[in-house]
């Protein structure tokens, strides 16, 4: 165990401060197991602060030009560019994630997130329309809703926060933010930035602590009137019954449980690769991967085979080493978790080809403590399984075969959840068909995970209520009004 002084001690952030708080509760390191962070554990009295500070700053805040704001948003990317190495440090010792993941893809982004809304905001038009006959003429106007709770999940902790916190404040919103009690420390550290980039104090204030006590106080907020949440579908039923009472605009991106579908004309030397990394990126810890594929029965022995081989490349190691292709988990219940999947699926007959309970685990000494395992692959699963089912989370992924397009886009849609999926094919007749019927607010053909971040994301059924980017994220984030002029 890490000795107490070498803590680090997180605070909130509040009116452009950093404050302590009374209480503080651990937070570990995935990759060792040991208590390294202690976060606060605010609850209602923070956040009341913060809505003060928020409520404050409001006026003057959404009283500047776009380019204004715009401007400060590129110095604050600017900002978040230039200490791109502490802050990639920093999110894969906090999330368990390889350092090379948190270099490539959380800090840029996080950075990017800025970049983009402080472009977008310039190029919103509102719509008018003219009764002549009748001297009238009526136009829309958009203006910022107020003080935006923003609550984000463990999994991309800085670049999930910033996705929310861009939009926000670039609308001219202020904003009480909450990461997840697991992986704050690189929104502590983006607060250090954000007077050096020019936002006002109380812009933006960022409460820590756990979703039942400082999540709970932003959602049951009554000068809270927006709340945009990321994270597991369980949670945001919550979020709607506590929110309801008050009529809060919510915004709600949650879980997945994201099919791939390769057919017989598919190219597997493009689609092998992309499939593992669409499984096991950041340990499978994205609500985008992959966690059943359906494979046309023709080519399905090859491709078990070739997937499996290609699985077996993936390297599972210390977070800070850069060969390493996957990380630790998240914490030890998730780690359950994940691996009583593969239990289960084992005592209900499935074969396990490779990971969790087949090939051994080879750790760093300062590792052994740490939540890792295997990327795992599970076949003859049956569709009803919880393993098919249900959302893992982690490094596990099912393959199970099909015969026809019209049965495997039933067995596609024969879930809960609508986040993503993936068609791998060369028939673009076939691949348009079959997008357009896939229950799925995101569909990648022949690749994954290729953003445009102008274009809405999201999910459908349990997997979110809305959708975000530039057009979305600021009609949002914005309140419209019809205004009539009679002339
Ligand atoms: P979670 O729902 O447990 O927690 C998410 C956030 O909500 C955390 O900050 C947490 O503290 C807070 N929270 C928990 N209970 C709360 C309450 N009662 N009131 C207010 N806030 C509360 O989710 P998680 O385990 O952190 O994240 C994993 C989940 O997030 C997965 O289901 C994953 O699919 C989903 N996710 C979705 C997307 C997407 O864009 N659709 C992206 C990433 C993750």
């Amino acid at each position: 165990m890490a000795g107490p002084k070498t803590l680090l001690v997180l605070e909130n952030f509040i009116n452009g401060k950093f404050v302590p708080c009374s209480s503080y509760i651990d937070s570990y390191d995935p990759s060792t197991g040991d208590v390294y962070c202690r976060v606060p554990d605010s609850g209602k009295e923070e956040v009341e602060i913060a809505v003060t500070a928020a409520r404050d700053a409001f006026l003057s805040w959404s009283s500047k030009s776009p380019q204004e704001r715009s401007q400060i948003m590129n110095k604050l990317a600017d900002l978040i560019e230039h200490d791109l190495e502490a802050f990639a440090q920093a999110e894969s010792k906090d999330q368990g994630k390889t350092i090379t993941f948190a270099r490539t893809v959380d800090i840029p982004r996080a950075a990017y997130n800025f970049r983009f809304f402080a472009s977008s905001i310039l190029h919103h038009t509102t719509e008018c329309t003219q009764m002549d006959h009748i001297d009238c003429m009526h136009y829309t106007v958009r203006t910022p809703v107020g003080i935006a709770g923003l609550i984000s999940p463990w999994n991309l902790p800085l670049y999930l926060l910033t996705w929310k916190i861009a939009p926000a404040i670039t609308s001219g919103n202020t904003v009480i933010a909450k990461p997840s009690e697991m992986t704050s420390v690189t929104a502590w550290m983006m607060c250090k930035l954000l007077g050096k980039a020019g936002i006002p104090p109380g812009v933006v204030n960022i409460v820590f602590g756990t979703g039942p006590k400082a999540g709970e106080a932003i959602v049951s907020h009554p000068e809270v009137p927006l709340i945009s949440f990321t994270g597991s579908t369980l949670t945001a039923q919550h979020i709607r019954q506590r929110s309801a009472p008050h009529w809060k605009k919510l915004s709600l991106e949650l879980g997945g449980k994201n099919p791939a579908i390769i057919f017989e004309d598919a190219n597997l030397d493009q689609c092998i690769p992309t499939t593992v990394r669409s499984s096991f990126a950041n340990q499978g810890e994205i609500c985008l991967c992959t966690s059943r594929i359906f494979v046309q029965r023709s080519i399905y022995n090859e491709f078990l085979k070739r997937f499996v081989e290609e699985t077996r490349k993936w390297k599972v190691g210390s977070p800070s080493d850069p060969t390493a292709s996957m990380g630790a988990l998240i914490s030890k219940e998730h780690l359950e978790k994940v691996k009583n999947y593969v239990k289960k699926a084992r005592a209900e007959g499935a074969r396990i080809l490779c990971g969790e309970g087949v090939d051994s685990l080879a750790l760093p000494t300062g590792n052994q403590n740490g939540y890792f395992m295997l990327p795992t692959v599970i076949a003859e699963v049956k569709d009803e399984s919880c393993c098919m089912q249900e959302e893992i989370f982690g490094p596990v992924t099912c393959v199970v075969l099909f015969d026809t397009e019209e049965e495997v886009i039933k067995r596609a849609n024969g879930v809960k959840y609508g986040l993503a999926a993936t068609i791998w094919s060369s028939n673009v007749g076939r691949v348009h068909r079959v997008a357009k019927r896939l229950q799925a607010g995101l569909v990648w053909t022949n690749c994954w995970l290729v953003r445009e971040l102008n274009l809405p994301f999201g999910g459908m059924k349990a997997s979110g209520i809305g959708r975000e980017g530039a057009k979305e994220s600021y009609e949002f984030f914005t309140e419209v009004k019809t205004i009539t002029i009679k002339h």
